[in-house]
């Protein structure tokens, strides 16, 4: 069976591979999988997205869904008003792709992101085209609500307002011409920050730049935080489930320094707990939560299953080092307008975001690939096994070795012809030594598989 699903729900090139006609049957598929029931729907701000929209609500209402259409929202905003209020939700996003892509992604009732179980059993559907369309008279209804306002809300019920109006903080938030402009820089304006905008005009060309939080991408906002001798910088992706930051030095900081940061203060506040990381993540979020007196727990690569086991575990924190936090007392998903709220609460508590990440332990990351075809990827990884099995490893996701001077994790990649390995060390020079190591050991593999 062709895999319709990939790990951040459908996305292909506009009117290529993510056309109407995809759409509605797509949509046709989920109404038939849910029988019924009330969807909430939601976009970020692409220029295809109205076209999306429609299709998919043509495919829900003649399956006998209502839907309730949220218009343009963030996609934790999307999830927190499934979670209250209906059977089902839907973002029309791409997150942080070039802006002729676009992507379907379904909530579940909980909030959280489908599991691949039941969006398997949805493809089903699809592929055997076994759509159940209803009578006239039960043709689903569509009204409109917003999402927003709860949302800011719910965010800001979970952070300390005195503690931040009284830091007195400026603020310089980039919203990648996305949904975050509804969102972040609201919510920080209504805990007193002094808030600077940029690119805060939703615009689904991101004539600002692309919509991924890289350092080339926020030079801006990094010389802007510098000229305006800001406290912060705040850049959100395109959809506003993730949020990078500057320090007021305006240094970029790497996600992982952030789901270090929080992890840490959060153990701390609950005197102990579990949190939860993919084993891609950097050592510094283990050492900081085990050292507060809590316990890390790894899980394979992916925020839904980061949250399912949260969920399960009765975590107090988790998320990935892309920028994607998941805060317990708030939402089972990323969050970047909660995690704007949160960095700032920090900062208001315990001072420059250079000085209280400086303190927190550092490695060096190198990655590097290499490809392989698809084919060959599972043969690979046995291969791989077979060869490291000395060694002390883990095999969640990939296969990650453990050495006294760090480790190494090797990978197939989930979207590209390519093996991943990410080497992390206590100085740059001891990663890349690892990294070169094992790219050269996996390539002479390789070729002896071929
Ligand atoms: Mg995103």
């Amino acid at each position: 069976m062709t895999k319709l699903f990939g790990t951040n729900g459908i996305r292909g090139e506009v009117n290529k591979t993510m056309t109407i006609d995809l759409a509605s049957r797509l949509a046709k598929s989920i109404g038939t999988w849910l029988g019924g029931g009330t969807v909430s729907i939601g976009t970020d701000t692409r220029l295809s997205n109205q076209m999306l929209k429609s299709a998919v609500i043509a495919g829900l209402t003649a399956t006998g869904c209502d839907v309730i259409d949220l218009g343009e929202a963030p996609t934790p905003a999307i999830q927190l008003y499934t979670r209250e209020n209906t059977d089902l939700g839907i973002g029309i996003t791409a997150s942080h792709n070039p802006p002729q892509f676009n992507g379907i992604k379904c909530v579940d009732a909980d909030g959280t992101e489908l599991m691949k179980s039941k969006e398997e059993e949805i493809e089903k559907i699809f592929f055997d085209e076994s759509y159940k369309l209803v009578d006239w008279s039960e043709v689903g209804r569509v009204t409109k609500d917003d999402s927003i306002s709860p949302y800011n809300d719910a965010v800001m019920d979970n952070i300390d307002h005195d503690k931040i109006r009284k830091a007195d903080l400026k603020v310089v938030v980039d919203c990648a011409n996305g949904v975050g402009a509804l969102s972040t820089p609201v919510i920080l304006r209504e805990l007193g920050c002094s808030v600077i905008t940029l690119n805060a005009q939703p615009d689904g060309t991101f004539p600002g730049h692309d919509s991924e939080p890289t350092e080339v991408n926020l030079k801006d906002l990094i010389e802007m935080v510098k000229t305006t001798g800001a406290d912060l910088g705040i850049a959100n992706d395109g959809d506003a489930d993730r949020a990078i930051f500057i320090d007021e030095k305006g240094s970029f900081m790497h996600g992982d320094r952030t789901l270090t940061l929080v992890a840490k203060r959060t153990v701390k506040e609950h005197g102990g707990g579990i949190v939860v990381t993919p084993v891609s993540s950097s050592s510094s979020v283990k050492d900081v939560v085990v050292e507060e007196g809590g316990e890390l727990v790894y899980t394979a690569v992916g925020s839904p299953i980061v949250a399912r086991e949260m969920i399960k575990r009765k975590a107090v924190f988790g998320g990935e080092e892309n920028g994607g936090l998941i805060f317990s007392e708030h939402q089972y998903c990323r969050d970047a307008a909660m995690s704007a709220a949160k960095i700032v609460e920090l900062i208001a508590s315990e001072g420059p975001l250079s000085e209280i990440t400086s303190k927190l332990p550092n490695y060096s990351l190198d990655k590097r690939g290499f490809p392989c075809p698809e084919e060959l990827k599972d043969s690979m990884m046995e291969r791989l096994k077979s060869h490291y099995n000395e060694e002390e490893y883990d095999d969640t996701d990939g296969l990650k070795i453990y050495y006294d001077e760090g480790w190494v994790l090797i990978r197939p990649s989930g979207t590209e012809p390519k093996y991943r390995i990410y080497s992390e060390a206590k100085d740059d020079m001891t990663a890349q030594k690892l990294g070169e190591k094992h790219l050269s050991e996996a390539v002479d593999i390789l070729s002896n598989l071929k």
